[in-house]
C-alpha cells in the first residue's frame, strides 16, 4: 500500500486550494513553487506513485490528464506560443511528490528542454 502525499489532501479539498478543474478522475490545481508564469498540476485522483506504477487500467485517466491540460492551456491563454507538460519520475527524474502529477508550464520561453 503507498502512502499518501499531501495531493490527496487537495483533491479531496481537505486543505485550502483554488482547483481549477476537477471530475471524476482527474484534478488540477496551481503549483505552489511556479517555476513559468502557468505552472499547473494535473494529478489522477486516485494514487498511482510513479509512472512505473501505470497500468493498462489506468488509460483512460492519463489521457484525461492530456486533455485537461490542453483546455487549462487555452484557459490560460497559451495555446498558441505553447507550453510544455511534463512528468517526472523517481530520483534520476527529480521527482518530490510520489503521486503522480502532470506539470503544464507555459507563458514565457523555456527554452531547450535538455539544457
Ligand atoms: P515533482 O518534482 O515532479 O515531484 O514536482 C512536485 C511539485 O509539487 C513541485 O513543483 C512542487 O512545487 C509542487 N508542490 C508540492 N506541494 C504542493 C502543494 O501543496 N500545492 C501545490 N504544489 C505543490
Amino acid at each position: 500500500m503507498s502512502e499518501e502525499t499531501i495531493f490527496s489532501k487537495i483533491i479531496r479539498q481537505e486543505i485550502p486550494t483554488e482547483l481549477l478543474y476537477q471530475d471524476d478522475r482527474v484534478t488540477a490545481f496551481r503549483d505552489i513553487t511556479p517555476r513559468a508564469p502557468t505552472h499547473i498540476l494535473i494529478v489522477p485522483n486516485i494514487l498511482i506513485p510513479t509512472i512505473n506504477d501505470v497500468e493498462t487500467e489506468h488509460e483512460v485517466t492519463l489521457g484525461r490528464m492530456v486533455v485537461v491540460a490542453s483546455k487549462l492551456a487555452a484557459q490560460e491563454g497559451i495555446s498558441e506560443d505553447g507550453y510544455r507538460l511534463i512528468f517526472n519520475c523517481n530520483q534520476h527524474g527529480g521527482q518530490e511528490v510520489f503521486h503522480i502529477h502532470m506539470h503544464l508550464l507555459g507563458g514565457k520561453p523555456l527554452g531547450p528542454m535538455l539544457a
